[in-house]
């Protein structure tokens, strides 16, 4: 039976991470959070100085970097950046080098290496649509923006934590507004993506649900 290669979509605190972690180890396959990606070349951006709109300079790091994103810990050129990518500064600088359309390239290419085997759920915005449009099973989870503000208040590994409800809430807003409206890759419901809305549902609900689907797709495979 072939690995398949599971697309995870969806806006900031969708539950895409929770899910996809889950259900990668359900399946034994690799988990890869494309937005660790983003944010890990952001981190490096600000440390070093650059300016997050110049494409030339953050590609140029981007190509460089040795990144490591596997395994719950995430880092760039041997620093361990697994904490420090997931702040409110990080979340603005993340969203802006992935407008670059060069960084863009440069991300996708390694993500489509990491998947090319199969045996992977990789999340991100653009994973059905550009990465692997032929991917085996697209998933786009949703939420209500309230809910997805609180999920992101409550979550420990945010640092943002600290932050109010209402300006998680504000910023998860205007980072979806970024992330919608950018003209490389826009985050959208790929074609073929299954949507689920994840508003009031519990995590082991969705992922429950993703399994069904996972276990319909290799049903299918094997026919
Ligand atoms: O998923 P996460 O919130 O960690 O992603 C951080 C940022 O990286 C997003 O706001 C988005 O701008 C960008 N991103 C992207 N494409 C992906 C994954 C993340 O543009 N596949």
């Amino acid at each position: 039976m072939k690995p398949l290669i599971i697309a995870i979509d969806g806006p900031s605190g969708a539950g895409k991470g929770t899910v996809a972690r889950a259900v990668a180890g359900a399946l034994g396959y690799r988990h890869v959070d494309t937005g660790a990606m983003y944010r890990a070349v952001a981190w490096k951006a600000v440390r070093d100085g650059l300016g997050l709109d110049d494409e030339a300079a953050v590609a140029d790091l981007a190509t460089a970097a040795v990144l490591g994103v596997e395994g719950g810990s995430v880092s760039i050129d041997g620093h361990d950046v697994t904490r420090e990518i997931r702040t409110s500064d990080i979340d603005r600088a993340a969203a802006a080098v992935a407008r670059l359309p060069r960084v863009r390239e440069i991300l996708v290419a390694r993500q489509r290496a990491y998947g090319q085997s199969g045996g992977v759920v990789m999340e991100g915005r653009d994973i059905g649509s550009i990465v692997f449009p032929d991917a085996d099973l697209k998933i786009y989870l949703d939420a209500s923006p309230e809910e997805r503000a609180r999920r992101r208040a409550a979550d420990p590994a945010h640092s943002g934590g600290r932050e109010g409800q209402a300006a998680v809430a504000q910023s998860i807003a205007a980072r979806d507004q970024a992330d919608r409206t950018r003209t490389s890759s826009p985050l959208m419901v790929p074609d073929g993506a299954v949507v689920i809305d994840t508003t009031g549902m519990p995590v082991a609900a969705v992922v429950e649900r993703v399994m069904a689907l996972v276990s319909a797709r290799l049903g299918a495979t094997t026919r």
